[in-house]
């Protein structure tokens, strides 16, 4: 189990560092343009130490990957996202994950970024693709879908989510010194969550 997260590790970090001029580019509209070039230092050093280590648990591996965001993305991005890993990595199972546990896992990530950034729903951040994310989880909880449909319709979530920071205004971060020239621009953070949401559904569902 441990290996095919590490596997996964590998992917998320390829696709956000093919993505990294593009979310810079999001990042130069609202921002300071530097969010995949902060996230794509953090994903290369991750990348370099998960290809020379062993993994005997995920949690291990989860807190290698906050650790190693946190020292080494910069930006507010980099806390936010390892604090997110860092929570994962107190609850994530070593077994196969059941919709119970990734709702759990959503939860514990949501928190972490909540602990350190204090934003919530409709800020234009990252958390406005995570939050319907999760949402959906447990919608699909409250339906009794099945796994692969809960990840379907958990994805296509997390899309609606981060198209639907275009018409927010920032009142979080640094876009949130643009007022309401904000408006009009898909958030870069939302854009990398949605990524790595992605990335993360795609590959178990093969
Ligand atoms: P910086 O803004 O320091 O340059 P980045 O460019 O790496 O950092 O990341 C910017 C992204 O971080 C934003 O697009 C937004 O999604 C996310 N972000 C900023 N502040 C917060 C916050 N308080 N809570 C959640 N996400 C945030
Ligand atoms: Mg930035």
């Amino acid at each position: 189990m441990a290996r095919k997260a590490k596997e996964l590790f590998i992917k998320t970090a390829d696709i956000i560092i093919e993505n990294k001029n593009y979310l810079t580019e999001l990042d130069a509209a609202i921002g300071d343009g530097d969010h995949g070039v902060n996230l794509a230092r953090g994903f290369n050093k991750l990348k370099e130490k998960l290809k020379a280590e062993s993994f005997e648990s995920r949690s291990e591996l989860f807190k290698l990957t906050a650790m190693t965001l946190i020292s080494n993305v910069g930006g507010a991005s980099g806390p936010l996202y390892g604090t997110a890993f860092l929570n994962i990595s107190k609850v994530i199972s070593e077994n196969e994950l059941s919709l119970d546990d990734l709702i759990d896992i959503s939860e514990e990530a949501i928190a972490g970024i909540q602990k350190r950034g204090k934003a919530e729903a409709g800020e234009k951040t990252m958390l406005d693709t995570i939050i319907p994310a999760a949402e959906s989880l447990k919608n699909s909880r409250a339906n009794n879908l099945d796994l692969n449909t809960a990840l379907n319709n958990c994805l296509q979530a997390a899309a609606e989510g981060m198209e639907n920071t275009i018409e927010m205004q920032a009142t979080k971060g640094r876009a949130s010194y643009l007022g309401e020239r904000s408006i009009g621009h898909q958030d870069p953070g939302a854009t990398s969550a949605y990524l790595m949401i992605k990335t993360f559904i795609e590959n178990s569902l093969k």
